[in-house]
Protein backbone atom coordinates (compact mmCIF):
# COMPACT_ATOMS: atom_id res chain seq x y z
CA UNK A 1 0.00 0.00 0.00
CA UNK A 2 1.58 3.21 -1.01
CA UNK A 3 0.93 6.64 1.01
CA UNK A 4 -0.48 8.84 -1.31
CA UNK A 5 0.26 11.66 0.89
CA UNK A 6 3.57 11.49 0.77
CA UNK A 7 5.29 14.22 -0.99
CA UNK A 8 7.38 11.71 -3.05
CA UNK A 9 5.05 9.40 -3.30
CA UNK A 10 3.85 7.94 -6.95
CA UNK A 11 2.67 4.57 -7.40
CA UNK A 12 5.55 1.78 -7.94
CA UNK A 13 4.87 -0.40 -10.85
CA UNK A 14 8.12 -2.59 -10.62
CA UNK A 15 8.20 -5.96 -12.02
CA UNK A 16 10.78 -7.84 -9.88
CA UNK A 17 13.72 -9.92 -11.49
CA UNK A 18 12.23 -13.61 -11.40
CA UNK A 19 15.86 -14.34 -9.49
CA UNK A 20 15.07 -11.92 -7.17
CA UNK A 21 11.05 -12.58 -6.54
CA UNK A 22 12.16 -16.25 -5.66
CA UNK A 23 13.92 -15.70 -3.26
CA UNK A 24 13.83 -17.99 0.39
CA UNK A 25 12.59 -15.06 2.54
CA UNK A 26 11.88 -15.93 6.45
CA UNK A 27 9.85 -13.95 8.76
CA UNK A 28 11.06 -15.04 11.86
CA UNK A 29 11.23 -11.73 14.17
CA UNK A 30 7.85 -10.61 12.58
CA UNK A 31 6.10 -13.31 13.26
CA UNK A 32 6.44 -12.51 16.93
CA UNK A 33 3.72 -10.51 15.77
CA UNK A 34 1.42 -7.11 16.56
CA UNK A 35 3.15 -6.16 19.53
CA UNK A 36 6.49 -6.36 18.26
CA UNK A 37 6.37 -4.82 14.76
CA UNK A 38 4.32 -2.56 12.75
CA UNK A 39 3.96 -2.41 8.87
CA UNK A 40 5.19 -0.22 6.90
CA UNK A 41 3.68 1.99 4.24
CA UNK A 42 6.44 1.89 1.22
CA UNK A 43 7.06 5.59 0.53
CA UNK A 44 9.28 5.68 -2.51
CA UNK A 45 12.19 8.01 -3.43
CA UNK A 46 12.19 9.42 -7.06
CA UNK A 47 14.70 8.01 -9.22
CA UNK A 48 17.03 6.49 -7.43
CA UNK A 49 20.59 5.43 -8.14
CA UNK A 50 23.28 3.10 -6.34
CA UNK A 51 25.98 4.85 -4.58
CA UNK A 52 27.59 1.49 -3.65
CA UNK A 53 27.53 -2.13 -2.47
CA UNK A 54 29.41 -5.01 -0.90
CA UNK A 55 29.38 -8.13 -3.58
CA UNK A 56 30.74 -10.45 -1.34
CA UNK A 57 28.02 -10.15 1.14
CA UNK A 58 25.35 -10.16 -1.62
CA UNK A 59 26.69 -13.73 -2.38
CA UNK A 60 26.52 -14.76 1.70
CA UNK A 61 23.31 -13.40 1.58
CA UNK A 62 22.61 -15.54 -1.52
CA UNK A 63 21.35 -13.14 -3.76
CA UNK A 64 22.27 -13.80 -7.45
CA UNK A 65 25.13 -13.18 -9.29
CA UNK A 66 24.79 -9.36 -11.14
CA UNK A 67 22.05 -8.76 -8.65
CA UNK A 68 23.11 -5.57 -8.48
CA UNK A 69 22.87 -4.85 -12.43
CA UNK A 70 19.03 -5.46 -12.05
CA UNK A 71 16.50 -2.52 -11.80
CA UNK A 72 13.74 -4.46 -9.65
CA UNK A 73 17.13 -4.47 -7.07
CA UNK A 74 17.52 -1.07 -7.15
CA UNK A 75 14.10 -0.27 -6.35
CA UNK A 76 13.70 -3.09 -3.73
CA UNK A 77 16.74 -1.74 -2.10
CA UNK A 78 15.46 1.89 -1.99
CA UNK A 79 12.27 0.59 -0.58
CA UNK A 80 10.26 1.28 -3.57
CA UNK A 81 9.41 -2.13 -4.34
CA UNK A 82 8.38 -5.16 -1.91
CA UNK A 83 9.90 -8.43 -3.07
CA UNK A 84 7.77 -11.29 -3.46
CA UNK A 85 8.31 -13.19 0.54
CA UNK A 86 9.75 -9.94 2.22
CA UNK A 87 8.07 -7.20 3.75
CA UNK A 88 8.40 -4.49 5.33
CA UNK A 89 7.73 -3.94 9.38
CA UNK A 90 9.44 -1.43 12.04
CA UNK A 91 10.19 -2.89 15.63
CA UNK A 92 8.85 -0.91 18.01
CA UNK A 93 11.48 -0.10 20.83
CA UNK A 94 12.28 2.77 24.10
CA UNK A 95 15.62 3.13 25.95
CA UNK A 96 17.45 5.65 27.93
CA UNK A 97 18.90 8.39 25.65
CA UNK A 98 22.21 10.22 27.34
CA UNK A 99 21.43 8.80 31.35
CA UNK A 100 17.34 9.54 31.13
CA UNK A 101 15.01 7.09 30.46
CA UNK A 102 13.35 8.42 27.05
CA UNK A 103 10.28 6.04 26.11
CA UNK A 104 9.53 4.72 22.99
CA UNK A 105 12.03 5.91 19.90
CA UNK A 106 11.74 3.43 17.43
CA UNK A 107 12.16 2.32 15.15
CA UNK A 108 11.95 5.41 13.34
CA UNK A 109 13.29 5.22 10.12
CA UNK A 110 14.50 1.44 10.10
CA UNK A 111 12.65 -0.81 8.14
CA UNK A 112 12.28 -5.09 8.41
CA UNK A 113 12.18 -6.60 5.03
CA UNK A 114 12.90 -10.28 6.63
CA UNK A 115 16.17 -12.73 6.29
CA UNK A 116 18.55 -14.15 4.24
CA UNK A 117 20.14 -17.14 4.79
CA UNK A 118 20.04 -16.32 8.60
CA UNK A 119 20.38 -12.33 8.48
CA UNK A 120 17.97 -9.61 8.60
CA UNK A 121 17.87 -7.36 6.26
CA UNK A 122 17.16 -3.50 7.62
CA UNK A 123 16.36 -0.92 4.84
CA UNK A 124 17.34 2.47 7.01
CA UNK A 125 16.28 5.68 5.80
CA UNK A 126 12.83 4.39 3.55
CA UNK A 127 11.06 6.64 5.09
CA UNK A 128 8.45 7.00 7.99
CA UNK A 129 7.17 4.32 9.92
CA UNK A 130 4.12 4.40 13.32
CA UNK A 131 7.69 4.85 15.23
CA UNK A 132 8.94 7.69 13.70
CA UNK A 133 7.24 10.48 16.63
CA UNK A 134 8.32 14.08 14.72
CA UNK A 135 10.98 12.58 12.33
CA UNK A 136 11.00 12.21 8.61
CA UNK A 137 11.92 8.35 8.68
CA UNK A 138 14.89 9.27 6.15
CA UNK A 139 18.69 9.52 6.28
CA UNK A 140 20.98 11.63 4.34
CA UNK A 141 23.50 10.18 1.40
CA UNK A 142 25.91 11.98 4.15
CA UNK A 143 25.06 9.53 6.98
CA UNK A 144 24.36 6.67 4.74
CA UNK A 145 27.99 6.31 3.39
CA UNK A 146 29.11 6.76 7.01
CA UNK A 147 27.75 3.56 7.98
CA UNK A 148 28.28 1.52 5.16
CA UNK A 149 31.55 2.11 4.97
CA UNK A 150 31.93 1.67 8.80
CA UNK A 151 30.08 -1.15 8.68
CA UNK A 152 32.49 -2.83 6.52
CA UNK A 153 35.32 -1.19 7.98
CA UNK A 154 34.92 -3.04 11.24
CA UNK A 155 34.26 -6.29 9.94
CA UNK A 156 37.62 -6.04 8.09
CA UNK A 157 39.18 -5.44 11.39
CA UNK A 158 37.41 -8.25 12.97
CA UNK A 159 35.29 -6.33 15.16
CA UNK A 160 31.68 -7.54 15.42
CA UNK A 161 29.08 -5.67 13.86
CA UNK A 162 26.19 -4.88 11.88
CA UNK A 163 27.34 -5.42 7.97
CA UNK A 164 25.86 -3.21 5.29
CA UNK A 165 24.59 -4.36 1.86
CA UNK A 166 24.19 -1.20 0.04
CA UNK A 167 23.92 2.31 -0.06
CA UNK A 168 20.71 3.72 -2.86
CA UNK A 169 20.65 7.93 -3.11
CA UNK A 170 17.69 10.22 -4.59
CA UNK A 171 18.25 13.82 -5.37
CA UNK A 172 15.11 14.44 -2.92
CA UNK A 173 16.05 16.90 -0.43
CA UNK A 174 15.95 16.41 2.81
CA UNK A 175 16.59 18.87 5.08
CA UNK A 176 19.08 18.39 8.36
CA UNK A 177 20.48 21.53 8.91
CA UNK A 178 20.90 22.30 5.88
CA UNK A 179 19.03 20.93 2.50
CA UNK A 180 20.60 17.52 2.06
CA UNK A 181 19.89 14.68 -0.40
CA UNK A 182 18.28 11.58 0.52
CA UNK A 183 19.78 7.98 0.62
CA UNK A 184 18.88 4.46 2.45
CA UNK A 185 21.21 1.89 3.64
CA UNK A 186 20.68 -1.78 3.50
CA UNK A 187 22.12 -3.10 6.74
CA UNK A 188 21.91 -6.52 8.03
CA UNK A 189 22.78 -8.39 11.11
CA UNK A 190 21.35 -11.63 12.74
CA UNK A 191 19.50 -9.57 14.82
CA UNK A 192 18.54 -6.30 15.55
CA UNK A 193 17.33 -6.28 18.48
CA UNK A 194 18.88 -4.07 21.26
CA UNK A 195 18.91 -3.63 24.72
CA UNK A 196 15.94 -1.17 24.38
CA UNK A 197 13.60 -3.75 22.86
CA UNK A 198 13.86 -5.34 26.21
CA UNK A 199 12.96 -2.44 28.21
CA UNK A 200 10.45 -1.68 25.91
CA UNK A 201 7.99 -4.33 27.30
CA UNK A 202 9.83 -4.45 30.84
CA UNK A 203 8.79 -0.66 31.59
CA UNK A 204 5.20 -1.30 30.16
CA UNK A 205 4.86 -4.02 32.50
CA UNK A 206 4.46 -6.53 29.07
CA UNK A 207 5.81 -9.52 30.75
CA UNK A 208 4.45 -12.06 28.66
CA UNK A 209 5.89 -10.43 25.62
CA UNK A 210 9.54 -9.60 27.27
CA UNK A 211 9.39 -13.23 27.93
CA UNK A 212 8.79 -13.96 24.71
CA UNK A 213 11.00 -11.64 23.65
CA UNK A 214 14.00 -12.92 25.51
CA UNK A 215 12.74 -16.74 24.61
CA UNK A 216 12.94 -15.75 21.14
CA UNK A 217 16.59 -14.04 21.60
CA UNK A 218 17.91 -17.38 23.27
CA UNK A 219 16.62 -20.10 20.91
CA UNK A 220 17.89 -18.21 18.01
CA UNK A 221 21.20 -16.80 19.23
CA UNK A 222 22.03 -17.94 22.82
CA UNK A 223 20.81 -21.64 23.13
CA UNK A 224 23.37 -22.61 25.27
CA UNK A 225 21.57 -20.01 28.24
CA UNK A 226 18.74 -23.44 28.24
CA UNK A 227 21.78 -25.88 28.50
CA UNK A 228 21.86 -26.50 32.41
CA UNK A 229 18.67 -28.18 33.82
CA UNK A 230 17.47 -26.10 36.66
CA UNK A 231 19.46 -22.77 36.02
CA UNK A 232 17.21 -19.62 35.12
CA UNK A 233 18.26 -19.68 31.27
CA UNK A 234 17.53 -15.35 31.52
CA UNK A 235 20.40 -15.03 34.57
CA UNK A 236 22.28 -17.13 31.61
CA UNK A 237 21.66 -14.29 29.02
CA UNK A 238 22.45 -12.16 31.23
CA UNK A 239 25.57 -13.27 32.11
CA UNK A 240 26.38 -13.95 28.06
CA UNK A 241 25.44 -10.61 26.94
CA UNK A 242 27.24 -8.85 29.91
CA UNK A 243 30.31 -11.11 28.16
CA UNK A 244 29.64 -10.69 24.51
CA UNK A 245 29.76 -6.87 25.17
CA UNK A 246 32.58 -7.17 27.36
CA UNK A 247 34.71 -8.18 24.62
CA UNK A 248 32.84 -5.80 21.85
CA UNK A 249 34.52 -2.83 24.00
CA UNK A 250 37.43 -4.28 24.39
CA UNK A 251 38.20 -4.60 20.96
CA UNK A 252 36.44 -0.82 20.54
CA UNK A 253 39.20 0.46 22.76
CA UNK A 254 42.30 -1.03 21.78
CA UNK A 255 41.52 -0.02 17.90
CA UNK A 256 40.56 3.27 19.25
CA UNK A 257 36.85 3.64 17.56
CA UNK A 258 34.69 5.98 19.45
CA UNK A 259 30.82 5.11 19.22
CA UNK A 260 29.77 8.63 20.07
CA UNK A 261 25.96 7.76 21.05
CA UNK A 262 25.92 4.48 23.81
CA UNK A 263 22.11 5.25 24.71
CA UNK A 264 20.78 1.40 25.74
CA UNK A 265 18.94 1.53 22.62
CA UNK A 266 22.01 1.38 20.34
CA UNK A 267 23.29 -1.34 22.51
CA UNK A 268 22.72 -4.67 20.61
CA UNK A 269 21.46 -7.88 22.41
CA UNK A 270 24.65 -10.23 20.27
CA UNK A 271 27.25 -7.75 21.32
CA UNK A 272 27.86 -6.30 17.86
CA UNK A 273 28.65 -2.78 17.14
CA UNK A 274 25.12 -0.80 16.02
CA UNK A 275 23.74 2.35 14.79
CA UNK A 276 26.56 4.22 13.59
CA UNK A 277 26.03 7.77 13.71
CA UNK A 278 29.24 10.42 14.99
CA UNK A 279 31.26 7.73 15.24
CA UNK A 280 35.26 8.71 14.93
CA UNK A 281 38.24 6.85 15.05
CA UNK A 282 40.84 8.69 17.50
CA UNK A 283 43.68 10.23 15.69
CA UNK A 284 46.03 11.40 18.74
CA UNK A 285 45.39 9.72 21.09
CA UNK A 286 43.29 11.14 23.98
CA UNK A 287 41.74 9.64 26.21
CA UNK A 288 38.77 12.34 26.89
CA UNK A 289 38.13 12.62 23.16
CA UNK A 290 34.42 13.08 22.49
CA UNK A 291 33.56 12.68 18.37
CA UNK A 292 29.71 13.92 19.14
CA UNK A 293 29.21 17.34 18.35
CA UNK A 294 25.79 17.47 20.53
CA UNK A 295 27.07 15.51 23.62
CA UNK A 296 28.32 18.76 25.38
CA UNK A 297 29.08 16.60 28.95
CA UNK A 298 31.24 14.34 27.40
CA UNK A 299 29.06 11.24 28.25
CA UNK A 300 30.44 9.15 25.69
CA UNK A 301 33.71 10.20 26.10
CA UNK A 302 36.63 7.61 24.65
CA UNK A 303 37.60 6.72 27.96
CA UNK A 304 34.08 6.40 29.35
CA UNK A 305 32.78 3.99 27.03
CA UNK A 306 33.48 0.82 28.90
CA UNK A 307 32.01 2.39 31.71
CA UNK A 308 28.75 3.33 29.89
CA UNK A 309 28.64 -0.07 28.18
CA UNK A 310 27.85 -1.47 32.09
CA UNK A 311 25.67 1.54 32.81
CA UNK A 312 23.30 0.03 29.83
CA UNK A 313 23.98 -3.95 30.88
CA UNK A 314 22.72 -2.29 34.31
CA UNK A 315 19.53 -1.18 32.57
CA UNK A 316 19.49 -4.33 30.44
CA UNK A 317 19.32 -5.95 34.21
CA UNK A 318 16.42 -3.96 35.47
CA UNK A 319 14.48 -4.76 31.98
CA UNK A 320 15.21 -8.73 33.23
CA UNK A 321 14.76 -8.50 36.73
CA UNK A 322 10.71 -10.08 35.97
CA UNK A 323 12.16 -13.11 34.47
CA UNK A 324 15.24 -13.38 36.71
CA UNK A 325 13.53 -12.85 40.42
CA UNK A 326 16.81 -13.04 42.09
CA UNK A 327 18.62 -9.70 42.35
CA UNK A 328 21.69 -11.18 43.91
CA UNK A 329 22.35 -13.29 41.04
CA UNK A 330 21.49 -10.58 38.78
CA UNK A 331 24.13 -8.83 40.26
CA UNK A 332 26.66 -11.38 39.83
CA UNK A 333 25.95 -11.80 36.22
CA UNK A 334 26.04 -8.22 34.85
CA UNK A 335 29.32 -7.83 37.15
CA UNK A 336 31.07 -10.19 35.25
CA UNK A 337 31.34 -7.91 32.71
CA UNK A 338 33.94 -6.20 34.90
CA UNK A 339 36.18 -8.99 34.73
CA UNK A 340 35.61 -10.11 31.42
CA UNK A 341 36.41 -6.51 30.36
CA UNK A 342 39.62 -6.80 32.02
CA UNK A 343 40.63 -10.00 30.83
CA UNK A 344 39.45 -8.97 27.16
CA UNK A 345 41.67 -5.81 26.92
CA UNK A 346 44.67 -7.43 28.02
CA UNK A 347 44.23 -10.20 25.20
CA UNK A 348 43.75 -7.58 22.96
CA UNK A 349 46.46 -5.39 24.10
CA UNK A 350 48.92 -8.90 24.72
CA UNK A 351 47.96 -9.27 20.82
CA UNK A 352 48.87 -5.51 19.65
CA UNK A 353 52.69 -6.20 21.49
CA UNK A 354 52.64 -9.56 19.20
CA UNK A 355 52.07 -11.57 21.71
CA UNK A 356 49.71 -14.44 21.91
CA UNK A 357 48.47 -14.40 25.66
CA UNK A 358 48.39 -11.51 27.68
CA UNK A 359 51.64 -11.09 30.36
CA UNK A 360 52.37 -8.90 33.14
CA UNK A 361 55.44 -7.15 31.96
CA UNK A 362 52.84 -6.10 28.97
CA UNK A 363 50.80 -4.56 31.29
CA UNK A 364 53.37 -2.19 32.78
CA UNK A 365 54.20 -1.56 29.61
CA UNK A 366 51.03 -0.06 28.06
CA UNK A 367 50.72 1.59 31.55
CA UNK A 368 53.62 3.30 30.33
CA UNK A 369 52.58 4.03 27.41
CA UNK A 370 49.26 5.47 27.04
CA UNK A 371 50.13 8.66 29.31
CA UNK A 372 53.11 9.23 26.88
CA UNK A 373 50.76 8.46 23.40
CA UNK A 374 48.45 11.26 25.18
CA UNK A 375 50.76 13.82 26.28
CA UNK A 376 52.73 13.97 23.42
CA UNK A 377 49.28 13.59 20.81
CA UNK A 378 50.17 10.45 18.78
CA UNK A 379 48.62 9.25 16.19
CA UNK A 380 47.33 6.14 17.56
CA UNK A 381 46.94 3.97 15.03
CA UNK A 382 50.15 5.22 12.89
CA UNK A 383 51.85 4.37 16.09
CA UNK A 384 50.76 0.56 16.87
CA UNK A 385 51.57 0.53 12.40
CA UNK A 386 54.97 1.90 12.92
CA UNK A 387 56.00 -0.49 16.04
CA UNK A 388 54.90 -3.38 14.21
CA UNK A 389 57.41 -2.33 11.54
CA UNK A 390 59.79 -1.55 13.47
CA UNK A 391 59.58 -4.86 15.94
CA UNK A 392 61.32 -6.62 12.70
CA UNK A 393 64.65 -5.79 13.55
CA UNK A 394 64.32 -3.74 16.40
CA UNK A 395 67.25 -1.49 15.60
CA UNK A 396 68.38 1.42 17.32
CA UNK A 397 69.00 3.58 14.46
CA UNK A 398 65.39 2.96 12.95
CA UNK A 399 63.31 6.29 14.32
CA UNK A 400 60.32 5.73 12.64
CA UNK A 401 58.44 5.62 15.92
CA UNK A 402 60.45 7.63 18.20
CA UNK A 403 60.22 10.39 15.47
CA UNK A 404 56.19 10.72 16.52
CA UNK A 405 57.22 11.42 19.92
CA UNK A 406 57.77 15.31 21.64
CA UNK A 407 59.74 13.05 24.80
CA UNK A 408 62.43 11.21 22.59
CA UNK A 409 63.92 9.95 25.58
CA UNK A 410 60.74 8.48 27.00
CA UNK A 411 59.83 6.38 24.37
CA UNK A 412 63.66 5.24 23.66
CA UNK A 413 63.53 3.74 27.18
CA UNK A 414 59.83 2.77 26.34
CA UNK A 415 61.55 0.58 23.47
CA UNK A 416 63.92 -0.98 25.23
CA UNK A 417 61.45 -2.55 27.65
CA UNK A 418 59.23 -3.70 24.67
CA UNK A 419 62.21 -5.54 23.51
CA UNK A 420 63.96 -6.73 26.64
CA UNK A 421 60.05 -8.26 26.68
CA UNK A 422 60.24 -9.92 23.74
CA UNK A 423 63.79 -11.22 24.11
CA UNK A 424 64.16 -14.95 23.18
CA UNK A 425 61.32 -14.82 20.37
CA UNK A 426 61.49 -14.23 16.64
CA UNK A 427 61.41 -10.78 15.90
CA UNK A 428 60.02 -11.52 12.69
CA UNK A 429 57.56 -13.32 13.92
CA UNK A 430 56.60 -10.80 16.75
CA UNK A 431 56.22 -8.59 13.90
CA UNK A 432 54.29 -10.69 11.50
CA UNK A 433 51.61 -11.13 14.81
CA UNK A 434 51.74 -7.28 15.53
CA UNK A 435 50.75 -6.63 11.28
CA UNK A 436 47.84 -8.73 11.95
CA UNK A 437 47.03 -6.97 15.07
CA UNK A 438 47.53 -3.46 14.43
CA UNK A 439 45.75 -2.09 10.97
CA UNK A 440 47.22 0.20 8.23
CA UNK A 441 43.94 1.61 8.03
CA UNK A 442 41.06 2.72 9.82
CA UNK A 443 38.09 4.85 8.48
CA UNK A 444 39.42 8.49 9.83
CA UNK A 445 36.67 11.08 9.41
CA UNK A 446 38.46 13.17 6.85
CA UNK A 447 38.40 10.28 4.96
CA UNK A 448 34.85 9.48 4.67
CA UNK A 449 34.08 13.29 4.35
CA UNK A 450 36.19 13.06 1.04
CA UNK A 451 34.10 9.86 -0.05
CA UNK A 452 31.10 11.98 0.85
CA UNK A 453 31.92 15.04 -1.01
CA UNK A 454 32.43 13.04 -4.34
CA UNK A 455 29.42 10.98 -3.79
CA UNK A 456 27.46 14.29 -3.76
CA UNK A 457 28.76 15.30 -7.38
CA UNK A 458 28.11 12.04 -8.25
CA UNK A 459 31.40 10.37 -8.14
CA UNK A 460 31.19 6.78 -6.77
CA UNK A 461 34.39 5.68 -7.07
CA UNK A 462 35.93 7.23 -4.23
CA UNK A 463 33.87 5.09 -2.25
CA UNK A 464 34.75 1.87 -3.84
CA UNK A 465 38.11 2.36 -3.83
CA UNK A 466 38.37 2.95 -0.19
CA UNK A 467 35.60 0.31 0.45
CA UNK A 468 38.13 -2.06 -0.69
CA UNK A 469 41.16 -0.86 1.56
CA UNK A 470 39.05 -1.14 4.82
CA UNK A 471 38.33 -5.05 3.87
CA UNK A 472 41.42 -5.82 4.46
CA UNK A 473 43.04 -3.09 6.52
CA UNK A 474 45.81 -5.03 7.36
CA UNK A 475 47.27 -5.63 4.38
CA UNK A 476 49.69 -2.90 2.67
CA UNK A 477 47.69 -2.19 -0.65
CA UNK A 478 50.97 0.63 -1.78
CA UNK A 479 48.68 2.18 -4.56
CA UNK A 480 46.80 2.96 -1.53
CA UNK A 481 49.55 4.78 0.50
CA UNK A 482 47.39 8.05 0.76
CA UNK A 483 44.81 6.53 3.08
CA UNK A 484 47.12 5.43 5.46
CA UNK A 485 48.92 9.08 6.21
CA UNK A 486 47.97 11.10 9.19
CA UNK A 487 44.41 13.36 9.27
CA UNK A 488 44.97 16.61 7.06
CA UNK A 489 44.74 19.98 9.35
CA UNK A 490 41.56 20.51 7.83
CA UNK A 491 39.99 17.41 9.35
CA UNK A 492 39.72 19.17 12.74
CA UNK A 493 37.21 21.13 11.76
CA UNK A 494 35.03 18.22 10.76
CA UNK A 495 32.20 18.67 13.00
CA UNK A 496 29.95 15.52 13.60
CA UNK A 497 26.53 14.87 15.60
CA UNK A 498 23.37 13.01 16.24
CA UNK A 499 21.55 14.93 12.90
CA UNK A 500 21.58 12.15 10.27
P1 LIG B 1 19.58 7.56 17.17
O1 LIG B 1 19.89 8.65 18.14
O2 LIG B 1 20.09 7.80 15.79
O3 LIG B 1 19.95 6.22 17.70
O4 LIG B 1 17.99 7.57 16.99
C1 LIG B 1 17.10 7.35 18.04
C2 LIG B 1 15.74 6.97 17.49
O5 LIG B 1 15.22 8.04 16.71
C3 LIG B 1 15.78 5.74 16.58
O6 LIG B 1 14.75 4.86 16.92
C4 LIG B 1 15.56 6.25 15.20
O7 LIG B 1 14.80 5.36 14.45
C5 LIG B 1 14.81 7.55 15.46
N1 LIG B 1 15.16 8.51 14.39
C6 LIG B 1 16.36 9.09 14.16
N2 LIG B 1 16.29 9.88 13.07
C7 LIG B 1 15.02 9.78 12.59
C8 LIG B 1 14.33 10.34 11.50
N3 LIG B 1 14.92 11.16 10.65
N4 LIG B 1 13.03 10.00 11.34
C9 LIG B 1 12.41 9.18 12.18
N5 LIG B 1 13.01 8.62 13.23
C10 LIG B 1 14.30 8.91 13.45
MG1 LIG C 1 19.84 4.42 17.25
Amino acid sequence: MTDSTHPWAPAPAFSADPALASLPWQQRYANLGPDFVAPVAPAPLPEPYWVGHSAALAQSLGLPPGWAATDSALQAMTGNLVLKGSAMHAGVYSGHQFGVWAGQLGDGRACLLGELAGQEIQLKGAGPTPFSRRGDGRAVLRSAIREFLCSEAMHGLGIPTTRALCVTGSDATIWRETAETAAVVARVAPSFIRFGHFEHFSQRQQIPQLQSLADFVIDHYYPQCRDEAGANPYLALLAEVSRKTAQLLAQWQAVGFCHGVMNSDNMSILGLTLDYGPFQFLDAFAPGHICNHSDSQGRYAFSEQPNMAYWNLYCLTDALMPLIGDEDAATEAVDSYRSHFQAASQLCLAKKMGLSLADPRQKALTDMLLPMLAADQVDYTIFWRRLSHWAARMDDEDFSVMDLFINRQQMQTWQYAFESMHKGMGTTDVSARMLRANPKFVLRNYMAQEVITAAQAKDFSVLAQLQTVLENPFDEHPAHERWAGFAPDWAAAISVSCSS
